[in-house]
């Protein structure tokens, strides 16, 4: 283990991963690999065996158990400070959450978590990637400190009812892997200041490929636009779509 090469080259840099679910699992194994030293875990779910295939930090023994209580057991003997939060990025908790960390990787199943991760991470200025996958496609977004593009330049709103999600949707597997490991891709060019803001990585699984493009700064949007109006976090935002908010 002590000669494994590390990647990283700011190994005090704080991560924090919300939804240690297809997304998060393979995040935070990368990212530990790679030589992060303190990860913060914010996720409220148990573990459930219809999931095992993709959430590659758990196994059959698992099942039943919190999430980031198993995780951290398991991400400790790499070496990782691991940070429990066991609750959701909610909207009461969401900017001081995220403020206590350098970088956010938000891996979480829904609309309204994605949003709120969105605004909190840049009224904190602190640098988002972002990570999706229903079906057989995936999205990475890596956004910056301050200033746009950002997830609401590419998507300006919560969709009616909430749009699809890998509970409803389904996923593949795989799409969910390769999507974790362009995030956590990001995650460490971001860390180590190379210029990646505005990058959209599209895999789709039905063709095997992956498409690398940088999104432009929409003028009128509300969180980095020219005359931005977004500059708190309003519960009311967040609910309409997502039945499970408290
Ligand atoms: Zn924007």
């Amino acid at each position: 283990m002590g000669t494994v090469k590390r990647s990283i080259k700011r190994p005090e840099a704080r991560v924090l991963i919300i939804g240690v679910g297809g997304l998060g699992s393979p995040l935070a194994l990368v990212l530990a690999h790679a030589g992060v030293r303190t990860l913060g875990l914010a996720d409220d779910d148990l573990i459930e065996r219809t999931n095992l295939h993709r959430q590659i930090l758990f196994d059959d023994a698992d099942v039943g158990l919190r999430k980031t209580d198993v995780a951290r057991r398991k991400l400790e003997p790499l070496g990782v400070h691991v940070e429990v939060h066991q609750s959701r990025l909610l909207p009461h908790n969401a900017l001081d959450l995220v403020s206590r960390y350098d970088l956010v990787v938000e891996g979480s199943d829904n609309y309204p978590t994605k949003f709120l991760a969105a605004d909190a991470c840049r009224l904190a200025e602190v640098p988002v990637v972002h990570g999706a996958a229903v079906r057989w496609v995936g999205t990475a977004l890596a956004v910056g400190p301050s200033g746009g593009p950002c997830y609401r330049c590419l998507f300006e709103d919560l969709p009616e009812g909430g749009g699809p999600n890998c509970a409803t949707a389904g996923v593949v597997g795989p799409v969910v892997g390769i999507v974790a490991a362009v995030q956590a891709d990001l995650a460490l060019a971001l860390l180590d200041g190379q210029p990646v803001e505005g990058t959209l990585v599209t895999f789709d699984g039905k063709t095997d490929s992956l498409r690398r493009r940088s999104i432009a700064p929409r003028a009128s949007c509300p969180l980095c636009g020219l005359e931005r109006t977004l500059r708190s976090i309003e519960r009311s935002r967040y609910v309409p779509a997502d039945p499970c908010l408290p």
